[in-house]
């Protein structure tokens, strides 16, 4: 494999060149003993009990021309995903003022597109200015950039562009036909060109082979400099795409793939995307315990709380996490969302509650990704078990319930 040379724009220390081979020799690597060292590895680098968050908005939903094999959010495929306009701008920035007051130090915004048209561009560029002026960080997922496009959305303040590998090269036409591997490297040249941040990782368990994983980690690890997040996706199989029947991967496999990233990239965050809502807690334990640092947060939603967003803070509370560069921390979380459930509830009974987070899961991802974006869409139909303190039990039985972007 050829080293991807990106033009050095950020403070990175010169990376190192990882062939295929040397990490599939990590893949091999006794599983405690590569935890252990992807701990060791972390811990020099970042505070272990912290954990960045990032909430994700997709603002245009479904009718993707691309082919993704794996995304519910391809116009090619029946998944009943509802095709939506591209939201407003209000609309978006009320979403991020919400993602703020719960936590979230990013706001991330992703579009089912193949790339921007310029008639979307003012609007982006509005909406990015509005939010980074809360005083967040402010990502985008937009698909593949034209010339000046990626200069447009950095003079408007945005920090980070997502855009993902994938896959290895030498699996990618197996999962994605409209465009190249090749092409992501152009986009993820551009953004660095532009001086934004790179968000760029990929996913698992697209039957590719224990080579080809190490390929993908590989290729992001030769990436110079390394991107400063990584988010690595787990498929989420949803009926109706071709991957719904990909073949399971063992829980462990996805665990050593978060150990690697964390060894061949120390300084980036490693994220823990996709997928998130199908791994028990014990095991999101050991990913952050192995180096991810880094997760999709719900938020609250309209008018009510998100209940996704109860079971992470419970979660992170009981590791005894705190939110990266927030004054919150979990346990202000968790009251401040009891109270603002239950006031919720006794305004509205709870059957508005229901139809409010049907709504809401419309929109929102939450530890998901890969979607309109080339983030790898994971749209999930499985539900989270929901907070005690929320009793829409019909949410399961919804189908539009459950629809999820990948990053
Ligand atoms: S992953 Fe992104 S680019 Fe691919 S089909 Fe889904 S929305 Fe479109």
């Amino acid at each position: 494999m050829q080293k991807l040379t990106l033009t050095r724009l950020t403070p990175h220390k010169q990376t190192d060149y990882w062939t295929v081979c040397e990490v599939e020799k990590l893949f091999e690597t006794p599983f405690l003993e590569l935890v252990f060292e992807a701990g060791r590895i972390h811990r020099e680098h970042f505070n272990p009990q912290e954990v960045q968050l990032s909430t994700l908005l997709s603002i245009k939903t479904g009718g993707c021309p691309e082919d993704c094999t794996y995304c519910p959010q391809s116009a090619r495929y029946h998944t009943g995903v509802q095709n939506e306009e591209l939201l407003g701008k209000e609309e978006i920035v009320n979403k991020a003022k919400l993602a703020k007051s719960k936590g979230a130090t990013r706001f991330c915004m992703g579009a089912a597109w193949r790339g921007p048209k310029e008639k979307h561009m003012p609007m982006l560029r509005e909406a990015i200015a509005e939010v980074k002026a809360l005083g967040m960080e402010v990502c985008g997922t937009f698909g593949i950039l034209e010339e000046g496009q990626a200069e447009q959305l950095k003079e408007a303040g945005l920090d980070y562009y997502n855009h993902n590998l994938d896959t290895a090269p030498e699996h990618y036409q197996n999962i994605i036909t409209t465009r190249k591997f090749d092409d992501r490297i152009n986009t993820l040249g551009k953004v660095r060109n532009a001086g934004l941040k790179v968000c760029c990782g990929g996913i698992i368990g697209l039957n590719e082979s224990r080579k080809e994983r190490a390929g993908l980690l590989a290729s992001l690890a030769n990436l110079d400099p390394h991107p400063e997040s990584v988010p690595i996706n787990q498929l989420v199989k949803v009926e109706g795409t071709p991957l719904f029947e990909a073949e399971d991967l063992d829980w462990t496999e996805f665990v050593r793939t978060i150990a690697i990233a964390r060894i061949l990239m120390p300084t980036s965050h490693v994220r823990l995307s996709a997928g998130r809502q199908q791994m028990p807690e014990a095991m999101q334990a050991l990913c952050f315990l192995a180096g991810a640092n880094s997760i999709f947060y719900g938020e609250k939603l309209l008018t009510t709380a998100n209940p996704d967003n109860n079971f992470d803070a419970q979660l992170l509370f009981k590791l005894d996490m705190k939110p990266e560069g927030s004054d919150l921390d979990f346990a202000t979380i968790l009251e401040q969302q009891e109270q603002e459930m239950s006031a919720y509830i006794a305004e509205n009974g709870t059957a508005e509650l229901e139809h409010t987070l049907a709504h809401a899961h419309g929109h929102m991802s939450h530890g998901q990704t890969t979607g309109g974006c080339g983030a790898g869409c994971g749209c999930s139909h499985e539900q989270q078990p929901l907070s005690s303190s929320t009793s829409a039990s019909s949410q399961a039985d919804d189908p539009s319930v459950g629809h999820y972007k990948a990053l």
